[in-house]
């Protein structure tokens, strides 16, 4: 799969179906196509430029939006106002992220720790999904000026780890930056694709371990393929390591060899920058070379192949461990693994290919691009998908997602479209009032945010839930649609085992017209909704804040002094005033100054709280 500039003026890719393969990456991303001559794989790029485009993300002095080399070149002077790794954060809270906070050079909100995390640059706040779909904007861009034709459509890949929360994050993001997006898939499968495994040519049963080692992610599925139908056993991995680790055991190699005091890179960013390059570069070369040398400020920098490998075998060890336990994992044993394919930039050194081969008891696939090989299976996808590619079997999909309505009129999208049918889904929901002994659920399909712009298909009630304060009942709302595409919904109050069913036909009475012009809308308006969805998530919040502060208020007046009622009366006069006007980040700030107020004071309150409960007890 050969990688060419593609400037197509005419011929048959001003076709109006243009779909593309994108692989989102934690560090880099890029765009690649069928390409309509050869009908091979193409990665896209501009003229001499790399098809990587950095997924980095710098906002300027005046609040511009600048993705890529570009960004990427910001992140040492200005790391507050520069964005990477927005992958690692898409569908977390800030529970999920806080262990690994000093990773982050930018700011993390954490104010309520339960609901997802958000980013704040100046005084705008970003969610993942906005910061993602920047990079996706900007993909988008690449592509149309490169092909010269509009990009609305696209097939985008993940980790097979990501959950229900984080696939449905990126659809999210696809579908802000103007694009529908018809397909998440897994990267190993991407990877797979691109390796033509899966194709018609090899119709039999067979395993496959993927191998991905990128700059800062590793991750090893294994995947079970028969008759064009991808089965992820098992994944495994670890969410920071990589040739960015490499890297950094150069770095301490030279540090040690030229008596620099580890302290010295802390102070001086220089330095710490120019060696991080030098690094990288070694080991670069050294993927060809036995010895790598250089100078550098007065200081010797060098390294030979075998100290190199000796620094790195630890890493590569521990990422053969990972493969050990997906091998297990997935009930298999490591002679079962029919082909092993190899991911990622870091799979270039040569070591890691002998390691993995020797640990496999085979040859491993490395002769696509390492870097590429997601994206341009992504594209391989697409094709089928637009029916170009008869090799593949396609499963039955469900064509528009199906959710209920929550607070604020939202949709909360249980089964998203293009899911494979039959399939099945689960959330819990609980009461927002104390006593409340019934609960509407309406059941809506479509793409929109708010289900107003969704079409409802029905509608009941959960009566006889018994009397318990507000959050403490457990509904569980489960959908499954089966093979004909028949939508059953069932709600359960999980503590008394109260439960209600309806049965549902989502497609009954709609065209293909109507299905399309569902979509069509969903893309006009993602702007608009998604920053409705904001604007209404905020709200929630900050109404939910003023509700607790209140309560917590009049618990314990008597703990509080003066100036501490004073400030947090006018804070939430703030906030009440803020609420009042349709703008997401003054709600945000203003949330975020209340709980500045009050944090110090709850937190003294409950250590009190826990102190008298102690009182007299031995632990
Ligand atoms: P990825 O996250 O897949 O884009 O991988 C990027 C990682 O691959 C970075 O750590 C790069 O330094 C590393 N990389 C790229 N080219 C090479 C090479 N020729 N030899 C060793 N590592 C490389």
């Amino acid at each position: 799969m050969s990688k060419i500039s593609i400037n197509i003026a005419t011929g048959s890719l001003q076709q109006a179906e243009m779909i593309v393969g994108i692989d989102l990456g934690t560090t880099n991303s890029l765009v690649a196509i069928i390409h309509p001559e050869n009908k091979k794989a193409v990665a896209l790029q501009e003229h001499d430029s790399s098809s990587l485009v950095p997924s980095v993300i710098y906002f300027d002095e005046l609040n511009n939006i600048i993705v890529g080399d570009v960004a990427k070149q910001h992140l040492e002077a200005s790391p507050q106002n520069t964005i990477f790794s927005a992958k690692r954060l898409m569908g977390k809270s800030y529970n999920d992220v806080k262990q690994n906070e000093d990773f982050f050079s930018y700011k993390i909100i954490d104010d309520n720790t339960e609901s997802l995390v958000k980013v704040q640059v100046g005084n705008q706040f970003y969610s993942p999904i906005e910061l993602s779909s920047f990079i996706l904007k900007e993909l988008k861009n690449r592509a149309e000026h490169i092909l010269k034709t509009p990009i609305t459509k696209a097939v985008i890949t993940v980790p097979a780890y990501f959950n229900d929360a984080q696939r449905q994050a990126t659809r999210d993001a696809g579908k802000l930056a103007g694009l529908d997006v018809l397909r998440i898939i897994n990267e190993p499968t991407a990877a797979s694709l691109a390796y033509g495994i899966g194709t018609s040519a090899s119709q039999s049963e067979q395993t496959i371990a993927v191998y991905d080692l990128g700059g800062g992610t590793f991750d090893v599925s294994i995947l079970k393929i028969n008759n064009g139908i991808f089965e992820v056993l098992s994944t495994n991995g670890n969410t920071y390591l990589g040739g960015d680790d490499f890297d950094k055991s150069i770095i301490e190699y030279w540090l040690e060899q030229n008596n620099i005091a580890k302290d010295e890179l802390k102070q001086n960013k220089q330095l710490a920058q120019g060696l991080r390059l030098r690094a990288e570069e070694a080991k670069k070369q050294l993927s060809n070379a036995d010895e790598y040398t250089t100078t550098y400020h007065n200081y010797a920098l060098s390294i030979s192949k075998e100290k190199f490998e000796n620094l790195i075998q630890p890493f590569i060890n521990t990422t053969l461990q990972h493969c050990k336990n997906a091998v297990k994992d997935a009930n298999i044993s490591v002679d079962e693994i029919d082909t092993v394919v190899m991911v990622g930039g870091s799979t270039r050194v040569p070591l890691v290919n002998k390691s993995v081969s020797n640990f496999f008891g085979k040859p491993v696939n490395n002769s696509v691009n390492p870097d590429e090989v997601v994206a341009l299976g992504a594209a391989i996808q697409a094709d089928i998908l637009a029916g170009n590619n008869k090799d593949f079997l396609l499963l039955d999909i469900t064509p528009l997602s199906l959710g209920i309505e929550t607070m604020g009129g939202l949709m909360d999208v249980l089964i998203p479209r293009n899911s494979k049918v039959p399939s099945k889904a689960a959330r819990q929901y609980t009461t927002q009032k104390d006593g409340q002994g019934s609960m509407r659920i309406a059941v809506f399909q479509g793409e929109r945010d708010l289900v107003k712009d969704n079409r409802k298909l029905a509608e009941f009630n959960l009566t006889n839930i018994p009397g318990m304060p507000a959050g403490l009942p457990k509904v569980e709302v489960s959908f499954m649609v089966n093979a004909d595409g028949i939508l059953k919904v069932k709600a359960q109050e999980l503590r008394s085992g109260v439960e209600q069913t309806i049965e549902v036909k989502p497609q009954y009475g709609l065209t293909d017209e109507e299905v399309e012009k569902m979509l069509m809308d969903s893309i006009t308006h993602a702007k608009d909704d998604i920053a409705t969805r904001a604007l209404v998530e905020a709200q929630t919040e900050g109404e939910q804040l003023l509700e607790t502060t209140e309560k917590f208020i009049t618990k314990n007046t008597a703990l509080l002094t003066k100036e501490e009622l004073t400030t947090t009366a006018q804070a939430m006069q703030a906030l009440q005033l803020a609420l009042t006007m349709n703008d997401k980040n003054l709600i945000q700030t203003k949330i975020e100054e209340l709980n500045n107020i009050s944090r110090p004071y709850a937190e003294r309150i409950m250590d009190n709280a826990i102190n008298v409960a102690m009182k007299g007890k031995t632990i």
